[in-house]
């Protein structure tokens, strides 16, 4: 029996998520209960978006799982599995990127050089 997951609310906006999951090349909806082809080629993409303001989670696909995690021969219920794994994993692995981003002003909207190119003074 499929073990269910409690999907957490939308980080932005509390909104519901849901979980969306395609064909990668196609884009075309798939059945959770799609197998995988007998070459085991099918791509097989997935993401939990929320319902009312759009945010979406981390995009998980079938090779790059298969290429950087060694994880093979996945089915759409694996795949889409993951993304919901993956929305409700909140952490703070990349906080030192933005960190290092504050000290160069990357943060800011625009940015020092873009409000150059705009030919106003930051
Ligand atoms: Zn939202």
């Amino acid at each position: 029996m499929t073990e269910q997951i409690k999907l957490a609310p939308c980080p932005f906006c509390e909104g519901p998520p849901c979980v969306e999951h395609t064909d990668q090349l196609t884009g075309n909806d798939l059945p959770l209960d799609r197998p995988q082809n007998e070459e085991g080629d099918e791509c097989y993409e997935a993401y939990v978006r929320c319902h009312d303001c759009g945010a979406q989670g981390p995009s998980i696909d079938s090779i790059t799982l298969g290429i950087f995690e060694h994880m093979y021969d996945l089915t759409v219920k694996d795949v889409a599995r993951i993304a919901a794994e993956r929305w409700n994993e909140r952490h703070d692995r990349a906080r030192s990127c933005y960190d290092a981003g504050e000290e160069k002003g990357l943060n800011l909207f625009p940015r020092n050089d873009e409000i150059q190119s705009l030919g106003e003074s930051a």
